[in-house]
């Protein structure tokens, strides 16, 4: 006895002709009870059918809604609702409740394995999460680790807001201090065992702050880039010893992981390094 899944193919088999199942889209992200999907511009006046059988497919999802993709420096979903009508929602992942309104925030299926492996850290800890989002790495360590101090920071007042809730959420009040503002001006000095910067963009400029937060006896730097293929065992190297240099520490390398193609020809990498006196 089992039970196998009609494809968004089958289901609309007849309703479609065949060169327009052949656009179909072949996967979709599902954020709490709404699901994302990138439908082509070719059968977008199937709109209408082609969600109403996702929603057949995914019973406890009320809402569907076509993805644009993610601007800007707040990292801002571009994101429209096909069918439905609320946009808040809370995802569970890895016993971790993430409150959001998918128009407003982002919340990258490619990073779960990072904010299941940051979960694993944190235990006795000061950690200042410079890029914080909603919550993405806090909440799981909060959850999951023991850490003595979470230092949350994020700049966009709509993130902040679910930042706010998400700590509620996740009864994480007597371990997070959130931070509204830019981390160039915010991030604390001296404190932490370890430093995440889940930002990527500029995320080198941030480097000395980052640097900065790390406390005299050491701690670990948890650094985001986009990189070009040829270079991502150099250039994320190079500026995290740069930087440390110019503090006046020394860096040494833990660990290269490849989160995700971030676009044609570039990574999105993690670097771990160990920043010492
Ligand atoms: N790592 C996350 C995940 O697992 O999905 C995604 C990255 S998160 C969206 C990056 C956050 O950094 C955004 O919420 C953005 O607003 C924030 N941000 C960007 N520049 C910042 C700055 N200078 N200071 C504070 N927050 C900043």
């Amino acid at each position: 006895h089992y039970f196998q899944k009609i494809s968004l193919k089958d289901r609309l088999d007849g309703e479609l002709e065949e060169h327009e199942l052949q656009l179909l889209p072949s996967g979709w992200q599902i954020i709490g009870d709404i699901i994302i999907v990138n439908i082509p511009e070719k059968i977008w006046d199937k709109k209408y059918l082609i969600a109403a059988s996702l929603l057949d497919m995914y019973p406890n999802c009320k809402t569907v809604m076509q993805d644009h993709g993610i601007k800007g420096q707040y990292r801002t979903p571009d994101r429209e609702i096909i069918v439905g009508s609320c946009t808040e929602t809370v995802h569970k992942e890895n016993g971790c409740l993430f409150k959001m309104d998918a128009t407003k925030v982002m919340f990258s299926k490619g990073n779960m394995a990072e904010r299941t492996l940051m979960s694993a850290y944190g235990d006795d800890e000061t950690v200042v999460d410079m890029f914080a989002g909603i919550g993405y790495f806090t909440i799981p360590i909060a959850t999951h680790a023991n850490p003595e101090k979470i230092v949350s920071i994020e700049m966009n007042p709509m993130a902040y807001e679910y930042l706010l809730k998400n700590i509620k959420l996740n009864h994480a009040e007597n371990i997070v201090e959130p931070r509204n503002g830019d981390c160039m001006d915010v991030t604390p000095e001296g404190i932490a065992d370890r430093v995440i910067m889940g930002y990527v963009g500029t995320t080198h400029k941030y480097l000395k702050p980052a640097i900065n937060a790390v406390k005299s006896e050491g701690g670990v730097l948890h650094y985001h880039e986009t990189v070009p293929e040829d270079l991502i065992y150099k250039r994320p190297f190079e500026r995290i010893e740069n930087a440390a240099r110019g503090s006046g520490r020394y860096a040494e390398i833990l660990e290269l992981r490849k989160i995700k193609k971030y676009s044609p020809g570039v990574w999105h990498v993690v670097v771990d390094a160990a920043i010492k006196d």
